[in-house]
């Protein structure tokens, strides 16, 4: 038992305490999550626990086999046994098991946010409502936090103060369009997110003998950042938890990032109330980051008015200092930031996996990624627009969704005329109409189509029907892969992309090449117990941003926002983009609880890096189409001044920006800060305009390179024998010089 040995004493408390109801409250980095996972471990082995008694609920579907993996190297493969993901895809699992007591078919679909909009978009459309009063988005919002809230929307009806609410903002349909959504979705067989957690609880309070059969199920419960649950993941913990009360969370309210949707950090406070006999751990030893790391973050979150106290505190080194990056762009930004990778990487013998780029909204990742691109410098972007959301993977899932369930209005829409067969919007129209004003199924409407479109639609629609008929039987006949395959090519989805010869076609038809093989990995994967479509259809419906990155052991920098960032720890950070009204965020500052919020998510940024942090900013920006001039954020000066060191280097391309008068003057500013400035030798080389140094490890005698001084050359011989690798390069205008490679800037033609 290893494992218990490396624990420091409270640790050890929260490992072997395991009975009765505990709460662990401790600072970033203090081994909250290292905890839970032994706990675990150690109830197995040492207590004797079933892993199928064991629930364990993460941030993320990626955090969850993280920690499944860990147990298992204490526990060995019993750990597969263990009821373990988020919020979402285990009461999925436990709706789809129970979906007749809530009258939805167990093979429900589940809408993202997309699907939800565009139903919402429909049903504004269909009330005659202006779609620019209820945009889909704030219509979609407000009944997401009526859900989480646990409002339904009889509630919503019934309740004057969101009548008055809502009248006040403009919107006095809002309650009208929530019932319709919720009724529509119920009809057509489908939750969407808010659903699962709602429905769940719905579930619990109305059938006690489902909730009793989890509750003996369940003999512990787990809750890793707890602090960003809301009140309706909180009261199913609690409800699931009631009989046994072995329920343990761990978190830290200085990380609570998630109040935007709805995550409320009372549940912190409340935990104490609604559990008398409560156990409070408090781990204050930081394993994760250097002195300096740790003081700064202590210096920045002690600026939030609303915290429980801590003093969290390190063995660590002190560390270098954390260095400022100024750049005169978001395009210079992305240079700097790039370029210290590559003279990191350099210096330390770094791998690209120990770095992360972190920023507050998704668009900054752009100039990132160009700045990476030019150097050569491989990356993966977690988040953003993921493989599942792409157009004609959405087309193909809808598909397979619709062969599943005929009455998935959202699938329906997507794919009755796509491939085209001329059945028209209007028609489209009619038909859902038609099942909604004679309260018939989707499905009845279609099979009796000729009762509500003329001749030649009607037609159109006889012969989907019948594909989507042979569809089905494919998926009871045959396994996920095989029927997955045919739905494909019968579709007519193959045949459409591969007519499409253009470079994005072809990475269409990839793609939908790819869906494909990743259903025959899961029906190959002998962990999955059920093989169905629906199954895995129920599982990539659960993918979050964070879970969906395909080459995970890749060697590759990782760009993120910070909300994804929560819980992982990377040896070099770069949080960048440190600008007013960018971060802390224009949008959200109406409030000294936003501002506060604001801070946080700072916290939760730097709290990532183990021994070096950079923070960048831009001086003017492009935002919303037009370039603005960029302040420095405040954050920057509310970190103690002693941690930081202002950085002394320009960005390569500074010989470029004499030529321009307008970054000029923002250079001429910066340069009372630095003490030199590269000289340029006369020589007939001119340095190229977007001169940016490649990546070294596979450079070889006989090829060209381009140095900023000396100019172009050829390499003669490397030099691999010692730590430090050299070149001997012969420059046409400076002869042989022997250049140390983890210093020299090379760009190789
Ligand atoms: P966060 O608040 O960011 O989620 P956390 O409190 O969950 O952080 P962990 O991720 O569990 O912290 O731990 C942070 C790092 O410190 C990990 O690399 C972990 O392995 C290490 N660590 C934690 N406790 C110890 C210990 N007692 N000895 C050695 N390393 C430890
Ligand atoms: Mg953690």
């Amino acid at each position: 038992m290893d494992y218990l040995k490396s624990l420091n004493e409270p640790q050890y408390e929260g490992v072997v305490n395991t009975e009765g109801p505990t709460m662990i409250i401790a600072g970033a980095g203090s081994g909250k999550t290292r905890v839970l996972t032994f706990r675990i471990a150690y109830l197995i082995e040492k207590k004797g626990v079933d892993p199928f008694n064991i629930l364990s609920l993460t941030f993320t579907n990626k955090a969850a086999k993280e920690m499944r993996n860990r147990i298992e190297k204490v526990v060995g493969t019993e750990a597969r046994n263990l009821w373990m993901g988020t919020f979402h895809s285990v009461f999925a699992r436990i709706l789809r098991a129970e979906a007749d007591k809530l009258g939805y078919p167990s093979n429900f679909t589940i809408y993202d946010a997309d699907d939800s909009k565009q139903l919402i978009k429909s049903i504004v459309k269909e009330l005659n409502l202006d779609d620019k009063i209820y945009k889909p988005n704030v219509v979609f919002n407000r009944i997401s936090g009526a859900k989480n809230r646990l409002i339904s929307w009889k509630e919503y009806l019934r309740n004057p103060v969101f009548k008055a609410d809502d009248e006040s903002n403009m919107k006095p349909e809002l309650g009208r369009i929530y019932k319709i959504y919720s009724e529509r979705c119920f009809k057509a067989g489908a939750m969407d997110f808010d659903d699962l957690l709602f429905n769940t609880n719905v579930l619990f309070k109305d059938h006690l003998d489902v909730l009793n059969k989890y509750q003996q199920r369940f003999h512990y419960v787990m809750v890793d950042e707890f602090q960003d649950t809301n009140i309706s993941q909180y009261l199913i913990t609690k409800k699931l938890s009631a009989v046994r009360q072995n329920i343990c969370v761990v978190g830290d309210d200085a990380q609570s990032i998630y109040a935007f949707r709805g995550a409320d950090i009372q549940n912190i406070l409340n935990f104490e109330k609604d559990y008398p006999d409560l156990r409070v751990i408090k781990l204050e030893q930081n394993y994760r980051s250097t002195k300096t790391i740790v003081n700064a973050a202590n210096s920045i979150i002690g600026k939030n008015r609303a915290q429980l106290k801590k003093n969290v505190w390190t063995d660590n080194e002190d560390g270098t200092l954390i260095e400022l990056l100024k750049a005169t762009s978001d395009n210079e930004e992305g240079k700097l930031v790039a370029s210290s990778i590559f003279e990191e990487k350099m210096q330390n013998q770094l791998k690209n996996s120990d770095f992360a780029i972190l920023y507050r909204t998704n668009s900054q990742s752009r100039a990132m990624e160009e700045a990476l691109r030019r150097m050569n410098i491989k990356y993966k972007i977690v988040g953003g627009l993921s493989f599942y959301q792409r157009k004609e993977i959405k087309d193909l899932m809808a598909y397979l969704r619709f062969a599943i369930n005929h009455n998935d209005e959202q699938s329906l829409r997507r794919i009755i005329n796509y491939p085209k067969r001329g059945i028209g919007d209007t028609s489209v129209d009619k038909i859902i109409v038609a099942a909604n004003d004679h309260d018939m199924s989707l499905w009845d409407v279609l099979n009796n189509i000729s009762s509500f479109l003329p001749g030649r639609a009607a037609n159109a629609v006889i012969d989907f029907v019948a594909l989507i008929k042979r569809f089905k039987y494919d998926i009871e006949s045959k396994d996920a892969y095989e029927a997955a395959s045919l739905i494909a090519k019968g579709s007519g989805i193959m045949k459409e992309l591969y007519a499409d010869k253009t470079v994005e076609g072809l990475s269409r038809y990839e793609n939908v090449q790819e869906l494909l093989n990743a259903v025959k990995e899961y029906v190959d994967d002998p962990e999955k117990e059920d093989k169905s479509l629906g199954a895995f259809l129920q599982e990539i419906a659960l993918i979050t941003g964070v879970d969906n990155d395909k080459d995970d052991d890749e060697e590759k920098v990782t760009l993120m926002t910070i909300h994804m960032a929560k819980g992982l720890e990377f040896k070099n950070v770069y949080v960048v983009g440190l600008e007013e009204d960018l971060f802390p965020s224009q949008m959200m500052l109406s409030s000294r609880a936003d501002l506060e919020e604001e801070r946080r998510l700072f916290y939760v940024a730097i709290t990532r890096a183990e021994r070096k942090l950079f923070l960048s900013y831009a001086l003017s920006r492009y935002r919303f189409g037009r370039l603005k001039n960029c302040e420095p954020s405040r954050f920057i000066d509310e970190i103690d001044p002693d941690f930081i060191k202002v950085s002394k280097k320009f960005s390569k391309s500074e010989p470029v920006i004499d030529t321009n008068n307008y970054t000029k003057s923002f250079v001429s500013g910066m340069r009372k800060t630095t003490s030199s400035q590269p000289v340029v030798k006369k020589t007939s080389y001119k340095p190229s305009a977007d001169f940016e140094p490649s990546d070294t490890s596979g450079l070889q005698a006989g090829m060209k390179v381009e140095h900023p001084k000396f100019g172009y050359g050829m390499v003669m011989e490397m030099d691999d024998s010692g730590a430090n690798r050299k070149a001997k390069v012969n420059f046409d205008d400076f002869g042989e010089k022997t250049l140390l490679l983890s210093f020299a800037k090379l760009k190789i033609h």
